[in-house]
């Protein structure tokens, strides 16, 4: 056999395509390269692209792909595309088997480099790949394009919308996630924009008919106290149970700790190690740190009061039934009230103005029992101003907690990621489950 036809074979060309001319040929700066010549055998008849009829030739275009590496060359497959002049469609150019259309890749080249952008960063791809970041980026906002517009959200009825970092600090967008009540599957992004007002939640709504869903179907909205997504779920999806979620609650409770602390530092107290001693639950920190924790604590009383808040704010979400935890609740609102510490009086007025609905509270575990729980909703809402739509309180908690670690690692994946557009696609890719359909190995279309 000989190499041209050991080529085509590992490309998996039919006929008419056959390789005429390969070989390795100098690049120059002492690389090299392997070249692949395909032509398609004289006197062929090619399918028009539209209509699959088969015509006769018209005229050749040479075109050229970028193909996986050939051990460490480069390869690239070059081809006289033919043009066919068909009796409907006049002249068209051929489809080829290897590459989609207006692609300078391979197909075997782009899901590569698909596979690839999931466990590194693309920066890191296009110097693996020696290739130019943003052509990469094509073809990772292509496939993620298409398959997230297949995305399926018919049966979609619990979402979680959160706002995230797109850069350090300071750029903001809105995520709208997917929570399973069963929770057999970890939550799916479904839908990123720039921003974070009510008009974000408006345009994920507008997505949802091109996805196979109706604004109707949402049952449930997870959101932080922000008034913006408030408005947003009130606007437009009229059917969801707010529900302020633990996650959020707590993550109010840990900035009014962390500004007890600054406001200590800044009177002068030494708080060497105190941001991270200080932050999350105890069970995560090191022997150290829990030990600076609780030497803090003491050396400061306010400290130690702001923890001792923070602590029981937490024992809201261990109560076995909404009414214990409504007393819970109410305690310790009066209690941070008369806390004199600032930060915390402020947080249980937020928490008093935001009882809007809701405390419901392992009570519901499925949708499907959404009515019993709009009816207690109901109950609380007359006779308790309301907060505290807890309904699936741990899978919202680890839904909105995944979703934001896959974002931020997604985001660093995407390092230098030019613009929002490309660190959507990597977002998509990394947590909306897509199918991109690549296909594995070059079919003819026979
Ligand atoms: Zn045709």
């Amino acid at each position: 056999m000989d190499q041209n036809m050991l080529f085509g074979l590992a490309l998996g060309l039919a006929a008419p395509w056959k390789v005429v001319r390969s070989g390795l040929e100098d690049g120059g700066e002492e690389s090299k390269f392997l070249y692949v010549d395909i032509e398609v055998e004289a006197g062929a008849q090619m399918p028009c692209p539209v209509c699959a009829q088969l015509c006769p030739l018209y005229d050749h275009e040479v075109k050229r792909w970028r193909h996986l590496n050939f051990w460490q060359h480069p390869t690239y497959l070059s081809a006289r595309v033919p043009r066919v002049r068909c009796p409907q469609h006049q002249v068209k150019q051929v489809s080829v088997p290897w590459a989609r259309p207006e692609s300078g890749f391979t197909l075997m080249f782009e899901a590569f480099v698909m596979a690839l952008v999931r466990e590194m960063p693309v920066s890191a791809v296009a110097e693996l790949m020696a290739e130019h970041d943003t052509r990469l980026w094509r073809i990772v906002r292509h496939y993620v394009a298409r398959a997230h517009e297949r995305q399926d959200w018919s049966a979609v009825q619990a979402v979680a919308v959160d706002d995230t970092a797109t850069r350090k600090g300071h750029r903001y967008a809105t995520v709208v996630v997917e929570i399973d009540p069963q929770q057999e599957q970890p939550a799916r992004l479904l839908f990123m924009t720039p921003e974070r007002t009510a008009a974000s939640v408006g345009q994920f709504v507008a997505a949802m008919p091109a996805h196979g869903a109706k604004p109707a179907q949402a049952r449930l909205a997870a959101i932080d106290m922000s008034a913006a997504y408030q408005k947003g779920v009130r606007e437009h999806l009229p059917n969801a149970q707010i529900v302020f979620d633990r996650f959020h609650v707590m993550q109010l409770a840990g900035k009014a700790l962390d500004e007890v602390r600054k406001q200590l530092q800044h009177e002068g107290a030494e708080m060497n190690g105190a941001l991270w001693a200080l932050r999350g639950n105890a069970s995560r920190l090191s022997q150290a740190q829990l030990e600076l924790r609780h030497d803090l604590c003491a050396r400061h009383k306010q400290l130690g009061r702001a923890m001792a808040l923070r602590e029981n704010l937490q024992e809201t979400w261990e109560w076995p039934g909404a009414a214990s935890a409504e007393t819970h609740l109410k305690a310790w609102c009066s209690w941070a009230v008369r806390s004199r510490l600032a930060p915390f009086k402020k947080l249980a007025q937020t928490l008093k103005s935001h009882w809007e609905g809701i405390l419901a509270f392992r009570m519901v575990h499925t949708i499907s029992q959404m009515t019993t729980f709009k009816k207690l909703a109901q109950t609380l809402k007359s006779h308790w101003e309301g907060i505290l739509a807890y309904y699936p309180h741990r899978i919202t908690s680890a839904a909105i907690e995944s979703i934001n670690s896959i974002i931020q690692t997604a985001r660093r994946r995407a390092r230098g990621f030019r613009n929002f557009e490309n660190l959507k696609a990597i977002c998509y890719w990394m947590a909306g489950r897509l199918d991109l359909q690549i296909p594995s190995a070059f079919t003819h279309p026979a």
